[in-house]
């Protein structure tokens, strides 16, 4: 298996060669060269699989350069009860006839983030062993993958986390989860600034190539491709819970920002996978879903982007969309490169043919409806869930039909976003038994000014 650009860069990579890259060399993402294909009797070996076997499946189809007995250990040491709560690791809860929640958040930061990031340390640990190399993760969070990333990388060998936050301006459990870790090889960089200001830190230590060579930083951010595959597993697993034969069809609802993990709904089907509908969910900001009605792509200026209730979908543009637009445009990678690379900087936008969808419908949810949904929810099931996954189920509503299984991508768990969840039901929310006082615990956080040249000079100082 290898893997291209979207922008039509003539080099083919294996797996491991991009596991540790960010964009390709052309400013592209990485995708196969082709979706492998998955017929009636692979779905019938793998229905009865355990989820790291499930896995283990997956992703051999796509990583052919470490050994089977090795990706098996890396799986089954990553998938486990005692790290996601149960053995289904992602069991399905059943609302309403043919409705159901796929719970992705109960991994160690509760959200579907764990999905992807717990495995990325494991393997970024195994490739920095094999090759005798270091990596120090630099990144920008305003929450969910900042945590993930921590506990994932925490304590791993040849890995080095710094992570850079808006001073004050994550929620009260987000902040704790993040600066209570002590391990050694994790730094919390608290930012005096905004989102943008800790974004823009990274970017311009990325963009000065000696320091990010002799250094050897890296990301962890959503384009990673070994993140959106190990996203694609539990579509499968998603399926099989929600199906008893493989001729059945079964629609997903992802409440969505980047794309990232829609995407992987996308390869899951495109290799054969049963699904209907994917159902794109947005908050306030609807990028997407003004896409997925008008054909036009419009990407927004930070005046234009709000800040909402379902936070980690604040997007303005979203990163992993140019992959989507890669098949969607029949692998044209000239077509892409003039699409992302020439009309989108001069006209912040481009259109494409509106038909031309893949089987994806949209909607937008706003502030009222996530209150409505959660409150609904809580009264008819007894169920709370977060404001993320109560855009997804608004919006599935919607598109449910008779005999066809609407599985809702459960994103994170209530108690993140606890003032929403206040405001819906005027009580707290649940909070997970080893989450228990973790505001109170030591915390380990450095505050630096909006500077690219302080955070370089913290990184030179801890990278002994
Ligand atoms: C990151 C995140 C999303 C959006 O996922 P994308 O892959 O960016 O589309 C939705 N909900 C929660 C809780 C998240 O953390």
């Amino acid at each position: 298996m290898l893997y291209v650009s979207t922008r039509g860069h003539a080099d083919r990579k294996h797996f491991s060669e991009i596991l540790l890259e960010g964009l390709a060399p052309d400013g592209g993402l990485y995708l196969p060269e082709s979706y492998p294909k998955v017929d009636a009797a692979t779905l019938a070996k793998w229905r009865p699989l355990s989820y790291p076997q499930l896995a283990f499946e997956v992703l051999s189809l796509y990583i052919d350069d470490i050994p089977a007995a090795d990706l098996k250990r890396i799986c089954e040491k990553t998938y486990t009860p005692a790290v996601f709560g149960t053995k289904e690791i992602v069991p399905l809860k059943k609302l309403e006839e043919g409705v159901y929640l796929e719970a992705l958040s109960n991994g160690p930061t509760l959200a579907f983030k764990d999905m992807a990031m717990q495995l990325l340390g494991n393997l970024f640990e195994y490739e920095l062993a094999r090759r005798g190399e270091e990596l120090n993760i630099l990144g920008a969070t305003s929450g969910d993958t900042g945590s993930a990333a921590e506990y994932a990388m925490k304590g791993k060998k040849g890995v080095r986390v710094f992570m850079t936050s808006p001073n004050g301006r994550m929620s009260p459990f987000q902040q704790a989860q993040m600066f209570s870790l002590q391990d050694a090889n994790i730094h919390n960089l608290a930012i005096e600034g905004v989102f943008d200001d800790c974004q823009d830190i990274v970017k311009a230590v990325s963009n000065d190539l000696a320091f990010k060579r002799k250094y050897r930083i890296g990301t962890v951010n959503s384009i990673n491709w070994a993140r959106l595959v190990a996203q694609v597993v539990y579509y499968f697993a998603g399926y099989f819970q929600a199906t008893k034969a493989n001729g059945e069809r079964v629609s997903f609802a992802v409440p969505s920002g980047n794309f990232g993990n829609i995407c992987a709904g996308h390869v899951a089907r495109m290799m054969g996978l049963p699904i209907d509908k994917l159902v794109l969910a947005t908050n306030e900001n609807d990028v997407l879903d003004e896409f997925f009605r008008t054909g036009v792509y419009r990407v927004r200026g930070s005046a234009d982007t709000h800040e909402t209730s379902s936070p980690s979908m604040d997007i303005s543009k979203a990163s992993n969309f140019e992959r989507f637009v890669f098949d969607l445009v029949g692998r044209d990678g000239a077509k892409v490169k003039k699409l992302f690379a020439e009309d989108l900087p001069a006209k912040g936008q481009f259109e494409l043919a509106r038909d031309a969808k893949f089987g994806f419908v949209s909607g937008k949810s706003t502030h009222a409806d996530r209150l409505a949904t959660i409150r609904d929810t809580y009264e008819r099931f007894g169920i709370m869930i977060d404001t993320h996954t109560a855009d997804g189920l608004k919006v599935a509503r919607q598109y449910v039909q008779p005999g066809i299984p609407m599985v809702v991508l459960e994103t994170a768990l209530p108690i993140k976003f606890a003032a929403t969840i206040v405001e819906a039901l005027g009580r707290e929310p649940e909070r997970p038994a080893k989450f228990e006082g973790i505001e109170k615990l030591p915390r380990r956080v450095t505050v630096l000014p909006a500077d690219a040249k302080t955070v370089q000079e913290y990184i030179a100082a801890h990278c002994a």
